[in-house]
This record gives structure tokens, C-alpha cells and sequence, in this order.
């Protein structure tokens, strides 16, 4: 169904270049704007790929932003947000804990050591790389008597730098999951090139979706593939042409970061604006 996909949204350049163009979201009714917008980015997207919008979550990435913004957002309706690192999402975890329906998805790499924090507080972990990482989580999540939606992330770009399993590894790892019964795996996660080429970017994205259609078929019991988390504000309408279910957008929603993005992954040489 999806064949005639990339012909179709070929067309569909990245938005790397709006960097400066995100404006900072400094009340309620900014968020509700810049949610419209996004959301309706979606649907467009999802129009020209023939999919249904309500197979597509957006994630709002709240990372580098102050808990004062990140009250608004909750008030123009966010309810699940994005956060890269554990030290700076453990902070707000405390500083708004009155807010009882908010949920936190951790989407960056995590250390065995914060496992117990994640285990805690997380409805989601969307990191996953490896089999340290699993069994600390798996051990401290029985201890909390929970469950845990983790995604696996699977490093598309190439980039020895970037963090994820290469691909051709993914399988076996996936073969270790169902030893880590607290770990409900939904599916893969990645980070596409950083580049304004949009056919590099896309490329990156079909070998998600072409690498979790292939595991589909052979992923034990249990271990579920539906899920591709992929796309970020400014390739999230060609991840979703490629067959993005989550999309995580921090700029678009919450304004440009001042902190460069080589603090949470590093950037590639023709990165132009996240240096
Ligand atoms: C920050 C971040 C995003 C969102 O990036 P934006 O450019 O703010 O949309 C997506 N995924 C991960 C892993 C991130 O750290």
C-alpha cells in the first residue's frame, strides 16, 4: 500500500531553514497557533500519503524549555511531552507533579544508572540500544511494579556518532527482548541525517519502515513493530510520508532552542544551521 509513497511526497522538502522562523511560544493561545499548524501539517501530509491522521501521534519535545511554558502548553492541551536528557526531565518531573495527567516520554539515551528514575516517573522510554540498558530498566521496573511502552532505537544515518543499534543488529537484539517481561515494545525509533537534502533525509526513514516490515515477520511473541517514531520538526511531513505513527517536534510547537543541537546528539558537517 505504501509503494507509491516516496513518488508522491517526493516533492516534500525539510524545513531546517525555518530554524529562525520558529517563533518562542510565550502564551497559551501561541501553543494553541502552533499546534493548529503542526496538526494541520499532519493531515496534509497524511493526505498526500492516503493515511489516516489518527494514525499519527504528535509528540510534543519539551526539552530546554522552563516549566513556566511548559504549564501554558499543558493549559492549550498538551498532555504527553518528549524530554532528551534524564537530569534536566527528572527536575520537572518533581517542579510539576501537581499535574497528575501529564505523562513524560524519555527520547534520549539513557544511562544504567538513571534506569530506576525512568522506571519511576516515565510512561514511555523511546531510547532503548541496548541489552545493559533493558535489564536495568527490566529489574527496576518489577521493583515498581510496572510496565514500561519502549521503543528501540536504530541508528538509519550511518553517523558513528549517533546513538541506536545499526541496523543489521536489530534482530538479534529484538530476539533478547522477551527475557525483560516489564519492557512492552512497540516498535523503532530514529533520528534521521541532519541535512536540508530531503532525499538523504528520506532515505534514512524508509529504512526504518522497510527494516521494521522485515522484523515484523520474524519478531518473537510479544514483541510488538507497529510503532515508527520518526520525524522531528523539520522533517516530521516527510517521516509521515514514509510511515511515521510518532512524530517528535519540539521547535515548531515550543520556538527555536538556543542550545545547539550537538549538546543532545552531535551534528554532521553540512549541518548548516545546528552548529
Ligand atoms: C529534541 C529532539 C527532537 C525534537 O527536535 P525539534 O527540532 O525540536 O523538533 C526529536 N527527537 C529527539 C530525540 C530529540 O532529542
Amino acid at each position: 500500500m505504501n509503494d507509491d509513497i516516496q513518488g508522491l511526497g517526493g516533492g516534500t522538502q525539510t524545513q531546517h531553514d525555518q530554524h529562525g522562523l520558529w517563533p518562542k511560544a510565550e502564551t497559551v493561545e501561541d501553543f494553541r497557533r502552533n499546534l493548529d499548524t503542526v496538526h494541520a501539517r499532519i493531515a496534509a501530509a497524511c493526505q498526500r500519503a492516503g493515511r489516516d491522521p489518527a494514525s499519527v501521534r504528535l509528540l510534543p519535545v519539551s526539552k530546554t524549555v522552563e516549566e513556566a511554558r511548559i504549564r501554558l502548553a499543558y493549559e492549550a492541551g498538551c498532555r504527553y511531552l518528549g524530554e532528551n536528557k534524564l537530569q534536566e526531565v527528572s527536575r520537572k518531573w518533581e517542579a510539576m507533579a501537581d499535574l497528575a495527567d501529564l505523562k513524560w516520554s524519555v527520547i534520549g539515551h539513557l544511562q544504567t544508572n538513571k534506569a530506576k528514575l525512568v522506571a519511576r516517573y516515565a510512561a514511555e522510554f523511546q531510547a532503548l540500544d541496548s541489552l545493559r540498558v533493558a535489564e536495568a530498566l527490566d529489574r527496576r521496573l518489577q521493583a515498581e511494579g510496572r510496565a514500561l511502552d519502549v521503543f528501540v532505537q536504530v541508528n538509519t544515518s550511518g553517523e558513528a556518532s549517533k546513538y541506536g543499534l545499526h541496523p543489521d543488529e536489530t534482530a538479534a537484539f529484538l530476539r533478547e527482548l522477551p527475557a525483560f517481561p516489564a519492557l512492552r515494545v512497540r516498535g523503532l525509533m530514529t533520528l534521521a541525517v541532519f541535512s536540508a537534502e530531503p532525499a538523504r533525509v528520506r532515505q534514512c526513514f524508509i529504512l526504518l519502515r522497510a527494516l521494521r516490515d522485515r522484523l515484523r515477520q520474524e519478531a518473537p511473541d510479544g514483541i510488538g513493530l507497529d510503532e515508527l517514531s520518526m520525524g522531528m520538526s523539520g522533517d516530521y511531513e516527510i517521516a509521515i510520508e514514509e510511515g511515521a505513527t510518532v512524530v517528535r517536534v519540539g521547535q515548531a510547537i515550543f520556538g527555536a532552542r538556543n542550545t545547539p543541537d550537538s549538546f543532545y546528539w552531535p551534528a554532521e558537517p553540512d549541518a548548516g544551521t545546528a552548529a
